[in-house]
């Protein structure tokens, strides 16, 4: 069973319902799912309370987070942050990204295989960049859109709603709210 929230954001909870049902079955319903949409300015809060080692550095450096390991967490979360420019579609897809990691997460083969992939990415990445691996570099674009499981879940959610609503998406949105202020 999903549970839909909102914490402090505009989007109320009628609109929020709104975003499901929509084509996707959940193969993690053995356990129950809670999603929050919660606005920006909850980010920093609610990743320390419940991200583990992701390491806050910024509003401009995530738009959600899942917390898929289900033996550790019974209680599956999705957090979704919402912005002014946030459409019903571009929020629809950051979920969809977000269950897609969830799924990922319940299923013991994909989660070995993905595990395997991020591992040789990171390797890969550390050598390119010749630093050690840190929440600074996997939230930069480039780095976090190429690793596998990310890619996987960004076409998922493209796939689903129709439209690319990725970090290019994203980006944009958040330079022309700059120049409107
Ligand atoms: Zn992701």
């Amino acid at each position: 069973m999903i549970k839909l929230k909102r914490i402090k954001c505009k989007i109320d909870l009628k609109s929020i319902k709104k975003l499901l049902p929509f084509p996707y079955n959940t193969e993690a319903d053995s356990s129950d799912l809670e999603v929050i949409f919660a606005g920006v300015s909850e980010k920093k809060r609610l990743l320390n309370k419940h991200a583990w080692g992701l390491k806050f550095i910024g509003n401009d450096t995530f738009r959600g987070f899942s917390n898929k390991y289900g033996p550790m967490n019974p209680m599956g979360l999705i957090v979704v942050f919402v912005e002014e420019f946030d459409t019903t579609d571009s929020l629809r897809w950051i979920l969809c990204h977000e269950l897609t990691h969830y799924e990922v997460g319940y299923s013991p083969s994909l989660y070995r295989a993905f595990k395997n992939l991020h591992s040789k990415y990171i390797k890969e990445v550390e050598n390119k960049l010749n630093k050690k691996w840190c929440t600074k570099i996997y939230l930069k674009d480039n780095i976090h859109d190429n690793e596998p499981e990310e890619i996987l879940c960004d076409q998922v959610a493209t796939a689903i709603v129709g439209e690319n609503y990725g970090r290019k998406w994203w980006r944009k949105q958040l330079r022309k709210q700059k120049c409107g202020n």
